[in-house]
């Protein structure tokens, strides 16, 4: 680079490069403060499932252990904590990577139809004890084949219909369809009648430990990263994800998909 004599010149140069660092400190404090946030998310996730486990075995301690339904019972629930607990970290470990844009896709052609099926045969036993059908339109026994991460597209429509049944009607119903669009694309539906969500939520549903109902009375074992897990994985396969709801009359999540033919 010339060196500058002209003093206007300098000077420009001088707020230039102020302005740049103002902008880089500026964005390191973001981060800060969004790693800060992070961490508390995280620590106030866990504290909760810790502390029921620890109730629980505390009482058995405490002599309930020498009670033998009370033992089985308690000993079951510590067990559901931790439970609870593992599938938060598989939840973070999976946006810490998908953060860092350490997530790596393996594209493959896959029939999403027996995605769906495997998806309703692993969550069958959740819905039942809620009464919640699984419904999936019989139309779909010819194959419709797709090219995407078979994997973790099966998480996504796992994470969607869980939330379907921890948010939907009990008794009601929960509803996939895929359908054909334009371009070679398709979308797959997932439909509840349950609670729906109000349209104030809405644009913040896909943030990370999001929750429509904060009391976590409701929050059924979730981490509060499902829905975030899921826009990742969608946008990282350059596809969109929607999501109409009507409050007290349910909610429908949809994303696209690449058709091969
Ligand atoms: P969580 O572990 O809390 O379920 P998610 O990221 O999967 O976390 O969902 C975020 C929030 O969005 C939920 O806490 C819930 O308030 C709302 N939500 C998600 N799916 C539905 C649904 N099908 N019906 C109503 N509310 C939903």
């Amino acid at each position: 680079k010339p060196i500058t004599t002209d003093m206007a010149t300098l000077t420009m140069e001088v707020q230039k490069f102020a302005r740049d660092k103002k902008i880089e400190i500026e964005t390191l404090k973001i981060r800060e403060e969004y790693r800060r946030e992070f961490l508390g998310n995280v620590s106030h996730e866990l504290k909760t499932p810790l502390f029921t486990v620890q109730g629980y075995l505390l009482t058995l301690l405490d002599g309930a252990m020498n009670d033998k339904s009370l033992r089985k019972k308690y000993l079951q629930r510590a067990e559901k904590g931790v439970e609870r607990l593992i599938y938060i970290v598989q939840d973070l470990d999976m946006i810490t990577k998908m953060e860092v844009g350490d997530l790596n896709l393996t594209f493959s052609v896959f029939n999403i139809i027996e995605v769906v099926q495997n998806v309703f045969d692993l969550l069958e036993m959740k819905a039942d004890k809620k009464g919640i059908m699984l419904m999936f339109d019989q139309k779909y026994i010819k194959p419709v084949m797709v090219y995407a991460d078979r994997e973790k597209i099966q998480q996504v429509i796992t994470n969607l219909v869980v939330n379907s049944i921890k948010y939907g009607k009990e008794n009601g119903t929960t509803e996939v369809a895929v359908e054909d669009l334009v371009n070679n694309k398709i979308i797959v539906r997932v439909k509840d009648n349950g609670d729906g969500i109000e349209a104030k939520h809405i644009p913040r549903l896909f943030e990370r430990f999001y929750r429509v109902d904060k009391s976590g009375a409701r929050s059924e074992g979730g981490s509060g990263l499902g829905l975030a897990i899921v826009k990742h994985i969608i946008e990282a396969h350059e596809e969109k994800i929607y999501v109409e709801s009507k409050p007290g009359q349910g909610s429908e999540f949809s994303f696209t998909l690449e058709k091969t033919k």
